[in-house]
């Protein structure tokens, strides 16, 4: 075969070439799929915080020190404080959209976390119950001065739910379609963060609540999906100011 190679050194370069370049696109793909395989698995989540009794002191112990602005070294595995700050972190990450869907909404912790989102161009969308207006919603009104976007439904049902879906794939491809950027976005990953938690100071500092943290992409759909049905229905029906 050496001997043919040499006797043909046109072909020999061209097949030696040929074999470079397809190696190379083989590695080269093999590369792509294992940083996107490991950007994905660093992406996956799956944490359940529990707000209880344990955590109700260590949080007013919190606010006191971040009154004074000082921090407070927490050493308690149950913090209450601690529970909100993932939440936080959460939402810190999102890319170009965040679906929250809550009863009621006070927290300035998380607030301000959606302040900081809405500063970074996420389109925020808020869904509350009819009483969003009163002292239990006070940082809608913010949120809206800011740049969210909000509906409620005004029938004599309530609006119950307490879920965020984080950078929803449909949420965040009709975001793009509307940009009409010729390249798709940046690749997300969604995530659903749902449970028993209103989001406000009393929730989060004095009642047993759940909340669950997902990135299991069919549930965030199922999430996204609703949100979208929801917020569909509530056009008409909004009492927003
Ligand atoms: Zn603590």
């Amino acid at each position: 075969m050496f001997r043919l190679l040499r006797s043909h050194p046109g072909w020999s370069f061209f097949i030696i070439a040929t074999g470079a370049i397809a190696t190379s696109e083989v590695l080269w793909s093999i590369y792509n799929s294992m940083c996107k395989w490991i950007q994905w698995r660093k992406a996956q989540v799956h944490e359940v915080l529990m707000f209880n009794e344990l955590g109700f002191d260590c949080i007013l112990e919190h606010r006191k020190y971040s009154k004074e602005g000082r921090m407070y070294h927490c050493q308690n595995v149950h913090c209450s404080q601690r529970n909100i700050e993932r939440i936080i972190e959460h939402l810190s990450k999102a890319k170009y959209s965040i679906d929250l869907a809550m009863y009621s909404f006070s927290s300035i912790e998380l607030a301000c976390a959606l302040k900081m989102a809405l500063g970074r161009k996420v389109v925020i969308r808020l869904i509350v119950s009819r009483h969003w207006d009163t002292k239990v919603n006070s940082q809608l009104a913010n949120l809206i001065r800011w740049g969210a976007q909000l509906r409620t439904q005004n029938s004599s049902y309530f609006m119950h739910h307490k879920f965020c879906v984080i950078d929803g794939q449909a949420r965040v491809d009709h975001i793009w379609r509307q940009k009409k950027r010729k390249y798709g976005p940046e690749t997300t990953y969604s995530v659903l963060i749902n449970g028993s938690l209103n989001w406000t100071d009393g929730g989060i500092g004095a009642n047993w609540e759940n909340v669950h943290i997902t990135s299991h992409a069919q549930m965030a759909t199922e999430f996204q999906s609703e949100f979208d049905r929801m917020w569909k229905a509530f056009a008409d029906k909004s009492s927003a100011k």
